[in-house]
Order: structure tokens, then C-alpha cells, then sequence
């Protein structure tokens, strides 16, 4: 079984993710360039399967237990330390971004009727944000949940996702915004900033 605290810890960071995601998902929309695909419709619940589906089965009973990491007791307690400070940065760093994205967010790769090019606020330094706080997320699951197929999940079913999704987005965003991306690409990082030396 989890350790109780990790796993009240888990599931309060996965309520709140899931809050701040419905608040924003509500706000109506219209795309005027839509690029989505089956591919990308695949993975989208694949990983919906990893962030939600196995922990909560993980969490709700016994079936899993078999593959516990079975750390010692202060590993455990530091790894589920880390692993709560991570999932803290992880929320604070998905809300941020959708309150700088506003209603340019949207789940699928699409271009909205009043699309802007954000460049500030957590979005000056990093074009992907929202994909450095999943993969936060995924850390932070892995060392909550002390189990090899729960606390791995979101990080193997969010690779393909993210590998196949940034290249596809920034090409949506260069088609429409041109010049503009292509600067904004020269002085930004994708998940971590560039260097000052280097803008
Ligand atoms: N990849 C970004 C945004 C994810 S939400 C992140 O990780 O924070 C996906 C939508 O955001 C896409 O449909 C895309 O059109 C839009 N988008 C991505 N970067 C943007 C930016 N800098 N300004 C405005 N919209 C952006």
C-alpha cells in the first residue's frame, strides 16, 4: 500500500491540477485552425490514463501493490519530501501559465479567432510551461506514489505526447504568427531558459 501521507499529498495536488484545468477547459472557444489528429486523440488518453487512471487504481486497492519500490524508511520520506515540493511547483507553475495563456489555451494544437502571441509573464524565459509543470507532475507522481507502474505512469505515457505535440504546436505558431514566434523562439528555451549569454 502507499504511505498515507504521500498518497492524501498525491491526491490533493491531483484535485487541485484537475480544478485549475476545468476552470480554464469551460471558457468557450473558436478555432479558426484546428490541427488535430487521431495520433494525437491516442496519446492525449494514453496519458489521461497515466495522470488519473492507474494511480487511482493504485491508490483504491491492493492490485498493484506487488510492484512497491519497497524503499527504507528515510528514503521513502525523502523521496515523498521532494516529491511534494515538486508537485507544489508543478501547480503553482500550471496556474500561472493558463492565467498567462487566458483564453489562448486550449487543450488540442489549434489557433483561436482572437489568438495573440503571449511573451510574458511565465512565458518571457520558456515557450512550454504548461509541459515543464507535467513533467513536475510526473516526477513528483513517481516519487509520491513509491510504486514502479503508479509512480511511472504519467512519465511513460506523457513522452510520446509531449514528443510528438511541441514540434506540432510550434509549427502552428510560426505559420500564424511568423516573425514574431520566430524571435520570440531566439531568446526563449523550450522547457528551460536559454542562457543570457546566448539571447
Ligand atoms: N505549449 C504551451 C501551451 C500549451 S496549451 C505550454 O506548454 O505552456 C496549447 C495551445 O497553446 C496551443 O493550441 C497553442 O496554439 C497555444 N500556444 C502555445 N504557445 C503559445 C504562446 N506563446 N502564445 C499564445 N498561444 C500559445
Amino acid at each position: 500500500m502507499p504511505h498515507p501521507t504521500f498518497t492524501i499529498v498525491y491526491l490533493a495536488g491531483l484535485v487541485t491540477g484537475c480544478g485549475i484545468r476545468a476552470v480554464y477547459a469551460r471558457r468557450r472557444k473558436n478555432a479558426r485552425d484546428r490541427r488535430f489528429t487521431i495520433t494525437e486523440g491516442v496519446l492525449l488518453g494514453l496519458a489521461g490514463v497515466g495522470l488519473q487512471i492507474v494511480p487511482l487504481v493504485y491508490v483504491c486497492g491492493p492490485w498493484l501493490d506487488f510492484a512497491d519500490y519497497g524503499l527504507p524508511v528515510p528514503l521513502a520520506v525523502a523521496a515523498g519530501s521532494v516529491g511534494t515540493i515538486l508537485f507544489a511547483a508543478a501547480l503553482w507553475l500550471l496556474w500561472r501559465a493558463h492565467v498567462d495563456l487566458g483564453r489562448n489555451w486550449s487543450a488540442l494544437v489549434e489557433i483561436q479567432a482572437e489568438h495573440t502571441l503571449v511573451t510574458g509573464g511565465v512565458y518571457r524565459r520558456i515557450r512550454h510551461p504548461m509541459y515543464a509543470a507535467h513533467w513536475l507532475w510526473a516526477i513528483a507522481q513517481a516519487l509520491l506514489l513509491q510504486n514502479w507502474i503508479a509512480g511511472g505512469s504519467f512519465i511513460v505515457s506523457f513522452l510520446p505526447l509531449y514528443l510528438l505535440r511541441v514540434p506540432r504546436e510550434e509549427r502552428a505558431m510560426l505559420d500564424h504568427f511568423g516573425d514574431a514566434y520566430r524571435q520570440y523562439t531566439a531568446h526563449t528555451g523550450r522547457m528551460w531558459p536559454r542562457r543570457r549569454g546566448r539571447e
